[in-house]
């Protein structure tokens, strides 16, 4: 083992993101619809009241198919202000190069880079420079190995302040959306010292699915849960199937706090 990678091991590093610590002990909770859109700051609002402590807020999105909703881009960025204003949350959109980064400025607390970006090498040493926390997700068919790799793109750029995320695996199962691999949250948990949280709502990609993952993943010891919510999960423009209702989130609020 690396003199570095060793004392790093000796202390878990707690990564904070605005006013919210990830890592400190306590599991976070980060909660949002899949991407911004236009009533999202009465949505954020109303996700602010159920406790969570920071928000999704993804302006540009990496849609698996380019007829797709995209995101609503650079048109967001007042939502975004107006969100941070009123709540008070930190707020976590998605980067998919530097330019997102760079378009975004210091209206964020935190970038999130997907699993179809995990290996975006150039994007990961872009936000290394940048300094602000990182939310890494696994790849959908990365070894924990590739994706802890991944986190030291980051690193060498001199920012620490990675967050792991694991939201499920590409495996030969098709009833769920993707295979969470909870396992991942241990070995990862033990191989760096970086927080790792999980995300349940991708994994499942069924809304009934996702408090039992959530649960799983904070028995697993993860640091905190992503998670996709929406006020009316029906209407929302993306991943509407797996969003949880205001309600379900508040449960999962209330159970992360019993957790602590
Ligand atoms: C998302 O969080 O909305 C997203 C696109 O996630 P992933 O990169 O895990 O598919
Ligand atoms: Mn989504």
């Amino acid at each position: 083992m690396l003199e570095l990678e060793r004392t790093r091991l000796e202390c878990r590093r707690a990564v904070r993101v605005g006013s919210v610590v990830v890592g400190a002990g306590r599991p976070v909770l980060i909660a949002g619809p899949c991407s911004v859109e236009p009533g999202y700051v009465e949505q954020a609002l109303a996700l602010a009241e159920t406790g969570a402590d920071a928000l999704r807020a993804g302006i540009f999105k990496p849609r698996t198919h380019p007829d797709s909703f995209q995101g609503m881009g650079r048109e967001a960025l007042p939502l975004l202000d107006e969100v941070r204003l009123r709540t008070g949350l930190p707020l976590i959109s998605e980067v998919l190069s530097a330019e997102d980064a760079e378009a975004l400025g210091d209206r964020v607390d935190g970038y999130q880079v997907g699993t179809r970006n995990m290996q975006n090498y150039r994007l990961l040493e872009a936000l290394g420079d940048i300094g602000r926390p990182v939310i890494l997700k696994r790849g959908l068919s990365a070894t924990i190995d590739e994706w802890v790799a991944a986190s030291e793109y980051v690193r060498r750029r001199g920012n620490d302040d990675v967050v792991l995320c694991e939201r499920g695996i590409r495996t030969f199962e098709t009833r769920t959306r993707n295979t969470l691999d909870i396992s991942a949250v241990v070995v990862a948990r033990e191989l760096t010292d970086l927080p790792v949280i999980v995300d349940p709502s991708h994994a499942a990609g069924k809304r009934e699915w996702v408090p039992a993952l959530a649960m799983a993943a904070l028995a697993a010891g993860a640091d905190g849960l992503l998670v996709e919510a929406h006020p009316t999960p029906a209407q929302a423009w993306s991943d509407g199937p797996q969003a949880i209702s205001l309600q379900v989130l508040a449960g999962l609020v209330a159970a992360i706090r019993h957790h602590r």
